[in-house]
């Protein structure tokens, strides 16, 4: 009999798909990563490659997917998830949740897998309602610059379910709100690391707006445990996974002064287009059916990543995006 499950992560060089590789490896499972490397890096799964639990496909998942072997899991978690990555790469961000979504789908209805798909806050687009609760149909914008994300995530919503329901698939939807931790990559203009990367390179931090908009960020490792209970559940709706404590994005730059120690100031730059003015999870579903909710809370959180990003050298503290995208 088969002991070891076998479980695809497809994003899995990227900072929510690393984290899933080591908790997978940590579960005592033969994990297969995959990855085309366009916002990964496989620095975040170095450490892996040496495993014979581990195996790393160079792929993108937009293609047709091969793995050989049975499988009894599939995480997929690849896609461009900054606002900064989908205007510079609009099309492989639809595609990468719409055919990459198709492609997995067929993957787990031939090998009888359960599969998972990474949704987003961004399906309730500028909500207007407050907190957003899985039952909220969302305020989105199709033809905005985000539109190329959430639409694509909606997509992949639709066709999970279809598949559950029309082909008996076993499908698990996560609704991943804002996330930080270690391995976030420092320059994908997400607030988090922008705010520490401008405090460690003596720079004012950079608010958008006038930074009353909010955010409730939760710590990679809670949203982990989440995902992972949810995809040993039975349960095939979708299902917020974040951490409710919320702040203004002024407040947030404040934390983070404090948090550095930076003599720097805070200024003001414009906000960009749709960027919502709220964001909060409702968690009571994750807290009923998945017995979860977050620990770590925002000192905690914000203490580890900030020794995260300590680590990194000068040289990739002032390294610039400097990515060539391929033909879309
Ligand atoms: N933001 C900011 N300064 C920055 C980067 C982002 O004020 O240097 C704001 C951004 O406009 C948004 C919030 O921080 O209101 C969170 O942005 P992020 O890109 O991290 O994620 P979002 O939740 O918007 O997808």
């Amino acid at each position: 009999m088969k002991s070891k499950k076998r479980v695809l992560i497809t994003g899995a060089a990227g900072f929510l798909g690393s984290h899933l590789c080591d908790r997978f490896i940590a579960e005592g499972c033969h994990v297969i990563g995959m990855d085309n490397l366009i916002t990964g890096d496989l620095k975040n799964i170095e450490h892996l490659m040496k495993l014979e639990n581990f195996e790393f496909y160079h792929h993108d998942v937009s293609k047709f997917v091969f793995v050989p072997g049975e499988l009894d899991y599939i995480l997929h978690f690849a896609s461009p998830a900054s606002p900064i990555d989908y205007l510079k790469i609009p099309i492989q961000t639809l595609k990468v949740s719409s055919l990459g979504t198709h492609n997995l789908l067929g993957l787990a209805r031939v090998k009888k897998a359960r599969i998972l798909v990474a949704s987003t806050s961004e399906v309730y687009g500028d909500p207007t309602v407050h907190p957003q609760k899985e039952s909220y149909w969302g305020n989105v914008n199709p033809i905005g610059p985000r539109g190329v994300y959430d639409e694509a995530k909606r997509f992949m919503e639709a066709i999970t379910m279809a598949y559950h329901t029309y082909h008996g698939v076993e499908t698990r939807i996560v609704r991943i709100f804002n996330t930080y931790g270690p391995r976030m990559r420092l320059n994908d203009g997400r607030v988090l690391p922008a705010f520490i990367g401008q405090a460690l390179r003596g720079e004012d931090l950079t608010i958008f707006g006038d930074g009353s908009q909010t955010r409730s960020f939760c710590y990679v490792d809670d949203l982990v445990e989440g995902i992972y209970r949810l995809l040993m559940s039975d349960y095939a709706g979708p299902v917020n996974v974040g951490n409710p404590q919320e702040i203004t994005i002024k407040d947030f730059a404040e934390e983070i002064i404090k948090l550095t120690g930076t003599k720097q100031k805070v200024v003001y730059h414009e906000l960009p287009v749709d960027d919502p003015k709220q964001r909060q999870p409702d968690i009571t579903l994750a807290k009923e059916i998945l017995k979860w909710e977050p620990k770590i809370d925002r000192a905690e959180g914000l203490k580890r990543t900030y020794a995260y990003f300590k680590t990194l050298s000068s040289e990739e503290l002032n390294k610039k995006e400097h990515r060539e995208f391929t033909k879309q």
